[in-house]
């Protein structure tokens, strides 16, 4: 069998042919395929405001850069997330903390975080932000979230970089009803591509106008937001300290023709879930729980070894990767790395994070993966574990 990896992006001849023509356009960035992205997401999603950016991480940093995050400010964050998530905060210069998880869903603990506030409230350490993420496209319980938001003052970003094309109480991830702002990614293991991309959605103006700035140099030419009249027909002004984090035309025309099937992609990424839970029910393994109120963007699989099942989660997953199959694991305890130890994170910090790290494994799934290979996965899994 040849390698099968965890993920990869699903790419048809209108995608190509959307790219090409953009070459043979007048723009290449800077054009109309960037706000025509825009205005798909943002009618996808029922928001009023769509900022896409070169990358999620852009758009994680544009988003704290908008609510004001800075030295002295405190930010929180699941461990279980890929770095971008908290490295954000310590951009900014503020400081970076985690909430553990749910054990069943794998997100953000709202039990955990609710008892996190009550401390940081006693000791005035209360969060300006919390980013929740939506593992494998799940979303968290952001009603729940959001009364506690409202209860300790604190913003909400929410990690959707897994999520795009998937709901929550019958409503699109991405409108922004419980939070300031949600962020996408386009990677191409993610839902729907732009090979690098990223998307901040809001319903706020003044939050869409911050990041808007923020993604292009700080630079405004906009006579409202200009100090005084312009110099001239070639005047700008730079008001903020901004970046380019612009994203290309190419990637944008490769975002708008993706678009058009991501509620397919969606659909295919159940139709394999479905499948495997049936093919893994005799397997010693958990597979991943629903809530009810969620409809996942499924961009992760991911199957937890059954401490009774006598194997070690290392040897199952290296057999795994010795018959080709190109399994992961999402996430290592950001804390854990390196970088956040010489922050002072100690292991056993979050214990249900550290247990689920300990038995996770991430199966192929990504919209072309067929049947054949789908069984070739589980009969591996399956003798490994007998
Ligand atoms: C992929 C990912 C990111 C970063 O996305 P990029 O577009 O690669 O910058 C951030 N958070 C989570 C949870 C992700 O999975």
């Amino acid at each position: 069998m040849n390698y099968i990896p965890y993920g990869r992006q699903d790419i048809n001849q209108q995608d190509i042919d959307s790219v090409v023509e953009v070459l043979k356009s007048d723009f290449l960035t800077q054009g109309p395929a960037v706000p025509k992205f825009e205005a798909l997401v943002s009618q996808y999603c029922n928001v009023a405001y769509s900022l896409a950016v070169n990358s999620a991480t852009s758009a994680l940093h544009i988003a704290c850069l908008a609510l004001g995050i800075g030295p002295g400010d405190h930010v929180w964050t699941t461990p279980i997330t890929f770095v971008a998530s908290a490295n954000c905060a310590l951009y900014c210069g503020a400081s970076i903390d985690f909430v553990d998880i749910d054990a069943k869903t794998f997100n953000m603990s709202v039990i955990e975080l609710e008892k996190k506030l009550v401390l940081a409230e006693a000791s005035g350490k209360l969060p300006k932000v919390v980013i929740p993420v939506h593992l494998s496209g799940q979303s968290c319980d952001m009603e729940a979230i959001a009364s506690l938001a409202k209860r300790y003052g604190f913003f909400v970003i929410e990690d959707a970089s897994h999520a795009i094309g998937g709901r929550y109480k019958d409503e699109p991830i991405g409108n922004c009803r419980y939070s300031d702002i949600t962020v996408f990614s386009f990677h191409p293991v993610k839902i729907i591509t732009t090979a690098e991309g990223g998307l901040a959605t809001t319903n706020n103006a003044a939050l869409a106008k911050k990041m808007n700035l923020f993604r292009s140099h700080g630079i405004t030419r906009d006579l409202d937001e200009m100090t005084h009249a312009p110099d001239g027909p070639w005047y700008y002004q730079q008001i903020e300290l901004g970046y380019n984090y612009r994203m290309t035309e190419l990637q944008a025309a490769l975002g708008v023709s993706q678009m058009q099937r991501l509620d397919e992609f969606v659909a295919k990424r159940h139709e394999i879930a479905a499948r495997y839970n049936q093919l893994l029910a005799s397997v010693d393994v958990l597979v991943p729980w629903q809530h009810p109120d969620t409809y996942s963007g499924l961009h992760l699989y991911i199957v937890q070894v059954k401490p009774e099942s006598g194997f070690s989660h290392l040897e199952v997953f290296q057999k795994l990767r010795e018959a080709n199959i190109g399994v992961n694991l999402h996430y290592i305890p950001v804390y854990l790395q390196p970088y956040y130890q010489q922050l002072n994170f100690s292991k056993g910090y979050c214990p249900a994070a550290e247990a689920y790290y300990a038995n996770a494994i991430s199966l192929p799934m990504y919209t072309n993966l067929t049947e054949q290979q789908q069984e070739y996965v589980v009969e591996k899994l399956s003798s490994i574990l007998h």
